[in-house]
């Protein structure tokens, strides 16, 4: 099992934005680079503590306000399986993930090491696919040690 976390420079960075049609502000820069670097499905919350220490001025909002623009531009997904609360995926290669149920751990596990996944059934009408993406629950090594105990 490989975990996908694709390491971009700023140069890379400032390659995606460019070709998103988007402006690369120092915040803008200083917040997708932390999102990057965390890289394990962050929530906004999480993203906004470690970035307020390089930009003491930076408000949540300004972090909501700039991972809807990266969203919208297609530099971010939200990630969805913790309904209520908001995470991100930084991973845009194709892949699934491993869903730790007691500590909400999201790790990516690549589509390569699943069986190719197809519908067997017609999906009802009107129905758009636009990707799999499938959720393995389970306990996190970590998890699975505490509890065992
Ligand atoms: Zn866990
Ligand atoms: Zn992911």
């Amino acid at each position: 099992m490989k975990a996908v976390s694709p390491e971009l420079s700023v140069a890379d960075l400032r390659e995606r934005c460019h070709q998103a049609g988007l402006s690369l502000t120092h915040q803008r820069l200083v917040i997708y680079e932390q999102l990057m670097k965390m890289g394990d499905h962050p929530a906004p919350e999480a993203v906004f503590e470690r970035v307020r220490k390089k930009i003491p001025s930076l408000s949540l909002a300004t972090v909501y306000n700039n991972i809807k623009i990266f969203v919208e531009h297609g530099l971010l997904r939200e990630l969805s399986v913790h309904r209520g609360s908001l995470r991100l995926e930084s991973n845009l290669d194709p892949h699934h993930h491993l869903v730790c149920t007691n500590c909400k751990a999201i790790e990516d596990i690549d589509e390569s090491d699943f069986q190719p996944i197809r519908l067997k059934k017609a999906l009802p009408k009107g129905f758009t696919v636009h990707r799999f993406s499938v959720e393995v629950l389970g306990l996190c090594s970590n998890c699975a040690g505490k509890i065992r105990q």
